[in-house]
């Protein structure tokens, strides 16, 4: 009988650009998935969280729920993230533990780790510094998850584990240029300028900033491998190890959704950390597996999709 077979899941933020391929694909391999949605269960109060757990009864519970976006949001909404994300995390994770959930999958953020760092981030360096100034605020209050889980394992045996992303893309992304982050916000920015004949795209930053990109089907595969194939409270790397700049990533965005204008670089906006690519080693020995998508072909996928989407990928939040 297979891993996820009749398994009762919960899986926050389901709704939502990565919780939704998770629950997909925890549905089509046998699980009973339940998606608590907001109106229904505020999950930042642990009442909320409690109930919902005593009404739906999980053995596992998958944490995708967050509030978050790329670097503009952390300019605006600090307060919020900071709030938000360490309440709702710390509140499901002491739900779990109340409820006698027998594991807990935190999602975290390749923003978690020390921001001025040159080599490929490894998980042991996760502690070894300060977030980059950017994203301190959800780089932090997202880290805080697994220290949770590790202290919660010492005292009650918990079964935590962390799972550490690099920068998402794909179809069902915000596309609202104040949150989105920055492969959503070209892939608008090209379109449009392409659908308004414009003579010019404004990108922001240097162009020299390197991030890796995962896209998103394959970010949710890794999940729902690490939820079945892992369980150690250290936290495991989730990315294709391979680094792009933002200047090739604009210039193929370009390229893809055939815009024939030009670029120019708005050196106001920030760059952020100047090298994010994680190391992934640990994923490929533990999950047994590595990201199938490209980057030209994710981009391709996404950039068809929005096509075909734009007014309801525009609408989204
Ligand atoms: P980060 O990885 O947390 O820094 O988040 P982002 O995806 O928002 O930004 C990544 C890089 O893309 C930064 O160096 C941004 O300056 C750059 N970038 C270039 N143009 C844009 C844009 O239009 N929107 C965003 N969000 N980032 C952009």
């Amino acid at each position: 009988m297979s891993f996820w077979k009749n398994k009762k899941v919960v899986v926050t933020g389901g709704a939502g650009f990565l919780g939704a391929p998770v629950v997909e694909i925890l549905r089509e391999r046998g699980a009973e998935v339940f998606v608590p949605r907001r109106r229904d269960y505020n999950l930042i109060h642990l009442e909320d969280g409690l109930r919902c757990f005593a009404e739906h009864r999980p053995e596992m519970v998958i944490h995708s729920a967050a509030f978050y976006g790329g670097i503009w949001i952390n300019q605006m909404y600090p307060a919020k993230i900071y709030y938000e994300n360490l309440m709702m995390a710390t509140n499901v994770i002491e739900a779990c533990r109340l409820s006698g959930v027998q594991k807990f999958v935190g999602v975290g953020t390749a923003c978690s780790y020390p921001g001025y760092l040159t080599g490929e981030l490894q998980e042991d360096d996760l502690w070894n510094g300060q977030a980059h100034e950017t994203v301190r605020n959800y780089g932090a209050v997202k880290k805080m998850m697994q220290l949770q889980c590790w202290a919660y394992k010492k005292q009650y045996g918990f079964n935590g584990i962390h799972v550490i992303l690099t920068n998402l893309y794909g179809p069902g992304d915000s596309y609202n240029p104040d949150r989105s982050h920055v492969v959503a916000a070209l892939i608008r920015k090209f379109v449009e300028a392409r659908q308004n004949r414009d003579a010019a795209v404004e990108v922001w930053g240097t162009g020299r900033p390197i991030r890796e990109f995962l896209y998103i089907n394959d970010a949710a595969e890794a999940i729902v491998r690490a939820a079945a194939m892992y369980d150690d409270v250290e936290p495991v790397n989730i990315g294709t190890g391979i680094g792009t700049s933002i200047r090739e990533l604009a210039e193929t965005i370009q390229e893809v959704s055939g815009f024939a204008g030009n670029l120019t670089w708005n050196t106001e906006k920030p760059d952020g950390q100047m090298k994010k690519i994680l190391d992934v080693r640990k994923m490929k020995a533990a999950l047994q597996w590595q990201p199938p998508t490209s980057l030209r072909t994710g981009l391709e996928k996404t950039i068809h999709w929005y096509v075909a989407n734009k007014n309801a990928a525009d609408a989204r939040e």
